[in-house]
């Protein structure tokens, strides 16, 4: 390659999928409901890949990316595209006729979603992002099989319109190393000892999208950014020198994003792929140094993705520009991109007429980033002095965040400046607060109670809309909320439970409740963003420093202590988890932010223990998930997390019990900084893995209490009261009865009355029952 001929040009990794007004969710929902029919649903999604083509290609991308798009999950989308299709979902789908889209829908949906006889693969977490993809299942029975038909239709759509794109698949190592072993498999089964049986199906598809006309394939490999044993380092070199080896294929561009390559760079460095996507931001911006070390990579294209693909800040044009120039010596041609697909921010800052306009130009969602991209693309190829105008812009838009009264609140400053390691550590030691919370809550052994929130029921999601369209007022609506608080302090009075809730009705979200009332944080009217399938959600933006006007919560608390002589838990959501369903501020370190936000809380535990409350309870669900891609950045993250989670928890007197709930069973290796915590209840789920958490308490000699969860709330199952027992039996092999609650594995918002009535008698019971044999 000639570096002085190659014009820098833009491109992006991947869009959102849902349309303007998410009309992605609305066409497959309908599709579901029986509403409308397949060829429907596949006109309507060919309509908006078909926008998003020519909207990408009128902003000025150089090169557009296909095969992004999808009617659910990417992941899933690579199973299929590899015929990696359980037997159980083809089974599912045996009303419609084979090669038909009904046939196709079918059994793509009973993999995502289930039917009534096929378990749906499992979701998780896509890396350390809020998006969820679906595990593809594999065995060594699995027979993989090219279906290149996706990847291919979107690339003939985009060549109607004149385009030639880059059509972007999931590489075999990342789709292996995600995948997990089929339920028929041996639980050891490593899903990598098929990679021998994997590439030539990839080179087949390669093969097919090179036939009509692509002349570069991207294959995401995103697991490189984790810590990978070598095994999987040699497996990457061979794939690679295997898929570059064929003499008529698509030059193949190996994208990794979220974090750097490290270990696998120099392996990639060294295949004859012909194109590198590396992420230059962030924890990222390692690569550079790595990349120079490696005396680049002047044989290939390198994508530099130098703005932040994940975030809604404008980018700090200038600083990239700066990036760039040192990459321009690092590689045989250059090209400028987001560091990630951008299906990780909102679609448009255009529509968010509520946002003060100041502040809306700090913002880049994905339209504008790229544009920010383009900008960048310019200026390299056709000189700085082409986008003046731009960079006079966002330089003006940067200088009026730094100096805005949002960003930079003295007092909250002043505050979080002189934090001490006394305000972060409670005085006593746990035996002693325990000793004076007992006397206090005189509490039997094995109490119990629930994790907070009770069902959500119609009604109450109907005069939460009808306040938003003021159908209903505040006190209309305040009514009804208490009414919901009456009902549920009524049940667990006559369930029998020890500790009670409020239930949360007045909560739409246990992120979104307190960010709208805490200063800081932005709230967007259109800022919808892909979790999973068809679930959207809006994540708050915290874009300043973060204060409490007034107490948020203690209202509700006031009210449902006032209907019972029972001690009721005060209960908030943790400093870490407000920071990870949110976007965050990039101009301060994670720590300072999750600093402010804990002083905030802090004053509403303040508040809570003033109103009476005893116990008090700080979710932290998000602990484990904030997780940094790579184990040597562990112990700085965690060290912060946990001291937020401090500083909001220790102010409180020896008799005030704080409890703290986290949704996983599998600590691995964050235990002790669960322990760190120093919370002196915790509950987890535990049902489904046998109160394997238990032991694992044990094993680690946990000295507080905990409460590992008798009741699995995902499924609308009732569990009886001898498997309550059975499963108390069991934490009790492990832990001491005065240091074990009893307590559903997660709250009950998304259960029904007619489930959570019966499950929770049972509960209660069976707890009753163990106590006279203790
Ligand atoms: N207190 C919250 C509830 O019960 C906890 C939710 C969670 O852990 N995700 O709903
Ligand atoms: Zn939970």
């Amino acid at each position: 390659m000639n570096r002085t001929t190659h014009r820098p040009s833009a491109t992006v990794h991947g869009y959102p999928r849902q349309g303007p007004d998410r009309e992605l969710k609305r066409a497959v929902e309908d599709f579901w409901a029986g509403r409308s029919s397949a060829d429907q649903l596949l006109t309507t999604a060919a309509d908006l890949r078909r926008k998003v083509f020519q909207q990408l290609a009128d902003a000025g991308l150089g090169e557009i990316p296909s095969n992004h798009f999808s009617l659910y999950d990417h992941v899933l989308d690579a199973a299929w595209m590899l015929g990696a299709v359980p037997p159980r979902h083809l089974a599912a789908a045996q009303d419609a006729r084979p090669g038909t889209p009904e046939h196709t829908l079918a059994v793509y949906f009973a993999m995502a979603r289930g039917t009534e006889q096929a378990e749906p693969l499992e979701m998780t977490k896509w890396f350390d992002t809020n998006y969820h993809y679906l595990v593809p299942e594999l065995g060594p029975d699995t027979a993989f099989r090219a279906d290149p038909g996706k990847p291919l239709t979107e690339l003939a759509e985009a060549k109607l319109l004149g385009l030639t794109t880059r059509p972007v698949l999931l590489g075999p190592i990342s789709f292996l190393l995600l995948a997990k072993p089929a339920p028929d498999a041996p639980a050891d089964f490593q899903p990598l000892t098929l990679l021998d049986r994997l590439l030539p199906v990839y080179a087949e598809i390669l093969d097919a999208l090179h036939t009509v006309g692509a002349e570069w394939v991207q294959l995401d490999e995103p697991v490189l950014v984790q810590d990978q044993p070598p095994a999987v380092l040699s497996a990457t070199a061979r794939a690679y020198r295997d898929l570059t080896s064929a003499t008529r294929r698509p030059k193949l561009l190996v994208a990794s994003y979220f974090d750097a390559l490290g270990d696998a760079l120099p392996v990639l460095a060294r295949t004859r792929v012909e194109g590198l996507a590396l992420d230059f931001t962030g924890p990222a911006a390692a690569n550079l140094p790595a990349l120079a070390a490696i005396g680049g990579v002047p044989d290939k294209r390198l994508v530099a993705g130098v703005i932040d693909g994940r975030n809604i800040w404008t980018t700090d044009l200038e600083q990239s520009l700066a990036t760039l120039a040192t990459l321009l010596g690092l590689a045989g041609q250059v090209d400028v991109a987001p560091s990630c697909s951008l299906l990780h921010v909102p679609l448009d800052t255009g529509r968010e007429h509520d946002l003060d306009p100041q502040v809306l130009r700090w913002l880049a969602f994905a339209r504008q980033k790229v544009d920010e991209t383009v900008t960048l693309a310019r200026a390299l190829s056709d000189g700085r002095d082409t986008v003046a105008a731009q960079l006079a812009a966002n330089r003006a838009a940067r200088a009026s965040r730094s100096a805005s009264a949002l960003t930079f609140d003295r007092e909250v400053r002043a505050r979080a400046a002189t934090v001490t390691a006394q305000d972060t550590h409670r005085p006593q030691p746990y035996p002693e607060r325990a000793a004076a919370q007992q006397a206090r809550l005189n509490l039997p052994p094995l109490p119990t109670t629930t994790i907070g929130s009770f069902p959500q029921t119609d009604a109450l999601r109907s005069a939460r809309a009808g306040l938003r369209t003021g159908r209903i007022d505040h006190a209309a609506y305040r009514t009804r909320i208490e009414a919901e608080i009456s009902e549920v302090i009524a049940f667990q009075e006559k369930a029998g439970l020890d500790v009670l809730v409020h239930g949360e009705p007045e909560r739409n979200d246990m992120v979104q409740y307190f960010a709208e009332q805490l200063t800081g944080y932005l709230a967007t009217r259109h800022g919808w963003v892909q979790s999973y399938g068809t679930r959207y959600v809006r994540p708050p933006i915290l874009a300043g420093d973060v204060s409490r006007p007034a107490s948020m919560t203690t209202h509700w608390y006031r009210y449902a202590a006032d209907l019972t002589h029972r001690p009721v838990k005060g209960m908030l959501t943790g400093p870490v988890t407000m920071l990870a369903w949110s976007f965050v501020r990039d101009d301060q370190p994670l720590a300072d932010t999750a600093r402010q936000v804990a002083l905030a809380l802090r004053d509403e535990v303040a508040d809570l223990e003033a109103a009476g409350a005893a116990v008090i309870q700080v979710d932290e669900p998000a602990l484990r998930e904030t997780l940094p891609l790579r184990r040597d950045a562990h112990p700085d993250h965690l060290a912060w997390a946990t001291e937020a989670f401090r500083l909001t928890t220790s102010g409180v007197r020896a008799d005030t019990q704080i409890h703290t709930h986290m949704c996983y069973a599998e600590f691995g290796d964050i235990l002790p900084a669960i322990d760190d915590l120093d919370a002196d209840v915790i509950s987890l789920e535990a049902t489904r893995s046998r109160m394997a958490v238990a032991t694992e308490l044990a094993a680690a000699r946990y000295p507080r209490a905990a409460g590992p969860g008798v009741y699995d709330i995902h499924a609308p199952r009732v569990p009886g009261t001898s498997e309550v027992t059975d499963l108390l039996r069991a934490a009790l092999d492990h832990l001491p009865a005065d240091r074990l609650w009893v307590n559903p594995d997660c709250g009950l918002k998304t259960r029904h009355w007619a489930e959570v009535r019966p499950a929770l008698e049972h509960l209660v019971t069976a707890a009753r029952d163990l106590r006279t044999t203790l």
